[in-house]
């Protein structure tokens, strides 16, 4: 057998102990968790011996162009703020075919995995960390910052049981605005804000401000305050702001989630004016030892761990955010280079039956053969769905047309068949045809 390449055994080394040394300089031991495109590690420093987390993640594949500059946009928006809830990177390497973001570690784990441990929150623990999460957006914001994937399991806590806010993978920097408003739909469904999904420009500071909401909701509720297997649902939901609270939240907090989960960014509350709130001024800088120390003693019993951690997200992602996991919707994949992703989910603005129209002629123009599809409730459509096989070849396309809210159109494509003759050049070209814009950036 030939020798493995030279550039592989200095840079990155495999220990007795099952970890791995890279360029000399960490050491990685144990997964503590996965995120859509990347891995995240243990790891210490080999000269001080510091406890850190390593990001690592494959080097794109030419197929995929926008993951560069995702990733340019997390580095540079993570070295830019320096705030106690926001964690820090330390260092960014680069291999070959790896980049690893080394990062301060947060040994508590993710809000989340406390969230399904408990089932839900109690108001003052909710409060702590809530207060924490609104101050380092706060901080975001004024330094022309917003993070647009506010969601618990990028919300971590550190040793001290403090809240860092990670994951600025899908963030924008001021630099990247066109009108004073961000143009790229992203985010995951049940905690992005309506104005994304209708697509014409949004502040990101009032997006926050809603996904603070859900966030809030959540962790006091046990649940997402709109949940709906079927997408189209939940949107139009959220779109009215369906909400049913529990009897357990107290008024005054179910008035400042009702606020926050306002559909209208202009009349929402804003994080400054959540700020000056009695509530959320309550205890606020007053650690509370309590607490403190029944999240640690959490943690530590967690410490078996990440297996156990990896079984419960997988297992709570399918009650809480199901449809996040959709191939659609999330980036998990981005980085495979074979095979095109089955289904995708776009919005665009206009009529159902006019959008529709536009499906049938530009497939015709595209080469598609146009069939009328059967399609029952278990698919998730409804009455005045329209739904649209498209035919070329072996490869059958059904696109389904729903309107989320007035002017407010969703279609979700699945290739039903012929799956592998369908490349990712023919999803942009259905696309571009369609006048679509993709869920995710
Ligand atoms: P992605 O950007 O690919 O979604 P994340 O940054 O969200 O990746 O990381 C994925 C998971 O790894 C997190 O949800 C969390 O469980 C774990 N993780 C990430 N960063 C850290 C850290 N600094 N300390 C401890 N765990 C972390
Ligand atoms: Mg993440």
């Amino acid at each position: 057998m030939p020798p493995p390449p030279p550039s592989t055994t200095i840079i990155n080394r495999t220990t007795s102990d099952g970890g791995t040394t890279i360029l000399n300089k960490y050491h990685l031991t144990h997964l503590l968790g996965r995120g859509s495109f990347a891995k995240v590690y243990h790891g210490r420093t080999l000269t001080t011996n510091t406890a850190v987390a390593v990001k690592v993640i494959q080097k794109p594949s030419t197929s995929d162009p926008t993951m560069e500059p995702r990733l340019l946009r997390e580095v540079a928006a993570m070295r830019r703020l320096n705030h106690p809830n926001i964690l820090k990177l330390h260092e960014v390497l680069a291999t070959k075919t790896k980049i690893y973001l080394v990062m301060e570690l947060a040994a508590g784990g993710e809000l989340f995995t406390q969230l399904v441990k408990r089932r839900r929150i109690k108001e003052a623990t909710a409060r702590f960390y809530f207060q924490q999460l609104v101050s380092a957006l706060h901080f975001c914001h004024q330094n022309g910052v917003a993070h647009r994937d506010l969601k618990p399991q990028n919300l971590l806590i550190d040793e001290h049981g403090n809240l860092k806010v990670s994951d600025f993978g899908l963030s924008a920097l001021p630099e990247c605005k066109k009108d004073g408003l961000l143009h790229t739909a992203c985010g995951t469904p049940a905690f992005t804000a309506p104005e994304i999904v209708r697509g014409k420009g949004y502040d990101g500071a009032k997006a926050d401000a809603w996904s603070c909401g859900v966030i809030l909701f959540n962790l006091l509720a046990g649940r997402l305050p709109f949940d709906d297997s079927n997408l189209a649902d939940m949107y139009r939901k959220i779109h009215i702001r369906e909400v049913v609270f529990p009897d357990w939240i107290r008024k005054q907090v179910q008035v400042i989630v009702w606020k926050l989960l306002d559909p209208n960014p202009e009349t929402r509350m804003s994080i400054e004016c959540l700020m000056t709130h009695p509530w959320f001024k309550k205890c606020l800088n007053v650690p509370d030892p309590t607490l403190r120390i029944l999240e640690l003693r959490e943690k530590y019993e967690e410490h078996e761990e990440h297996e156990t951690q990896i079984k419960l997200k997988t297992t709570t992602m399918n009650a809480f955010d199901i449809i996040s996991m959709s191939s659609g919707l999330n980036l998990s994949g981005i980085f495979e280079e074979t095979g095109a992703k089955k289904e995708r989910r776009f919005t665009t603005n206009g009529k159902a039956e006019e959008v529709k129209k536009r499906v049938v002629e530009v497939g015709e123009r595209l080469g598609f053969r146009v069939k009328k599809m059967k399609v029952n409730d278990k698919e998730g459509c409804k009455k005045g769905d329209e739904v649209v096989g498209l035919v070329k070849g072996k490869v059958v396309v059904m696109a389904k047309v729903m309107e989320v809210v007035p002017e407010v159109v969703l279609v979700e494509m699945t290739v039903v068949d012929g799956g592998d003759e369908f490349s990712e050049g023919e999803w942009d070209e259905l696309k571009v045809g369609f006048q679509l814009c993709s869920i995710m950036a």
